[in-house]
């Protein structure tokens, strides 16, 4: 199937033309039509999967097809997400797609002025593309009226509800216009209960869309561990980067603290690097971003708040230095490598005291992540690591293991993380 089956305006077709798409993705093939007939749509989808533009794109339509009152142009979509990063990545999409319309634009977010933000929102946007926050903050100052919005888009409602925003989103629900006269999109890749608590509360009637399996990973990505001591973690980092010639690579750490030492630990080591979290301005963030996009440093270290919904074109490795407290933080995490049909490579780093998160993730995943071990990098403590064919590594694809009846019974809650997770 091709864009011009979808319904879509020829300025939008040529948008998407001069991005390079051929076709659309399966969630856009399944979004577009539903969005564009006016249904609620709880979608579930991770990013790499094409779902921005799966909003988008009829979104824009819609708008473009009603005119509105252009003298003051009212906010008509309200698009929340949970960064800054993710903001001005969708912003951007927007722009991008939206090139030869006639709708206004804007991003905002917090750890940037006010006053821009407000000057702009004072001469007429249709398009709001903002995290909660702030958005909140304009709203106190009446800098923005949101009385007029005709479709709300909640992206990563997972991640909002992980940084404590669903009270701030009920807020601003409060703020828009009420019942049927809204049009809600809902995207999130993993489906707590609380998650379907808020969308039971947000969306009417939705359309449910799945493009991959639940919490499933996207099989592009070739998954490993290595289980190392924890004190020869940068040690098996470089040598990882640098014999193998990686070209780039995202790691994550568990603290910005890490962050920051493990990227000046690996420039010591002579790999060009930079960290990205919630404690560098929004200045140093975007910078790190931009020089990263562009291919001047090698190493990008990253939290997990600061990393989510990080549009990096084809990045072939994902590195889990720490591996996170919350498994879902997991998918999430080597999501950000193999991206729009590429292949991708996910490494784990694993030291003893991480076993018990390893297999948290595993039962998340319901499959076992193969185990190579590092020569020279051996872990005084095992966790009977499966070796793979000696021909390649790459084409030992992970084997799906079913849990065993122990894990079963551990599966549905793990009180352990539970108060991790509170500590964090
Ligand atoms: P997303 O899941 O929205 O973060 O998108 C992931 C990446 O896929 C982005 O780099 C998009 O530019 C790209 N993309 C979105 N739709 C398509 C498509 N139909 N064909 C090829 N690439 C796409």
């Amino acid at each position: 199937m091709s864009f011009d089956k979808l319904g879509l305006s020829a300025e939008i077709l040529r948008a998407i033309n001069a991005q390079g798409y051929n076709n659309p993705t399966p969630i856009q093939k399944q979004a577009i039509p539903m969005i564009l007939q006016g249904r609620d749509v709880m979608g579930g989808a991770q990013t790499g999967t094409g779902k921005t533009a799966g909003f988008t794109l009829p979104l824009l339509q819609k708008l473009s097809e009603n005119t509105s009152d252009k003298k003051r142009r009212p906010i008509r979509a309200l698009i929340l997400t949970p960064t800054r990063e993710l903001a001005a990545q969708v912003g951007d999409s927007v722009r991008t797609y939206g090139r030869h319309l006639p709708l206004r634009s804007a991003v905002i977010f917090g750890g940037v002025k006010i006053n821009p933000q407000i000057e702009k929102l004072r001469r007429g946007v249709d398009i709001l593309v903002a995290t909660p926050g702030r958005l909140l903050d304009h709203a106190n100052q009446r800098t923005l009226d949101l009385s007029k919005v005709e479709i709300l888009v909640l992206d990563e409602a997972d991640r909002m509800l992980d940084m404590g925003f669903i009270p701030d989103i009920r807020r601003i629900i409060a703020l828009l216009p009420k019942g049927k006269e809204r049009q809600n999109l809902m995207f999130s890749a993993t489906f707590s209960n609380e998650i379907k608590k808020l969308s039971m509360g947000m969306l009417n009637n939705p359309e449910h869309i799945e493009v991959a399996a639940r919490n499933a990973t996207a099989d592009k990505i070739e998954q490993l561990v290595h289980p190392v001591n924890k004190s020869h973690k940068r040690e098996v980092l470089s040598q990882l980067i640098g014999s193998n010639n990686w070209r780039q690579v995202l790691v994550f750490t568990r603290t910005k603290h890490g962050a920051n030492r493990l990227s000046e630990q690996l420039q010591k080591d002579g790999l060009s690097s930079a960290a990205i979290h919630g404690n560098k301005t929004q200045g140093a963030r975007t910078r790190a971003l931009a020089e990263f996009k562009r291919g001047d440093v090698r190493v990008l270290v990253a939290t997990d708040i600061a990393a989510r919904g990080l549009d990096i074109n084809q990045l072939p490795h994902v590195v889990n230095y720490d591996l996170p407290n919350v498994p879902e933080d997991y998918v999430h995490r080597i999501g950000r490598t193999a991206r729009a049909g590429n292949a991708g490579e996910a490494i784990s780093l694993v030291s003893g005291e991480e076993y018990g998160l390893l297999g948290d993730i595993e039962r998340l995943l319901k499959r076992k992540i193969p185990r190579v071990t590092v020569e020279g990098y051996e872990p005084d403590q095992k966790v009977k690591p499966i070796p793979l064919p000696e021909k390649g590594r790459n084409h030992g694809r992970p084997k799906k293991a079913k849990p065993n009846a122990s894990q079963k019974r551990r599966r549905p809650k793990s009180k352990k993380h539970a108060v991790i997770r509170k500590a964090a």
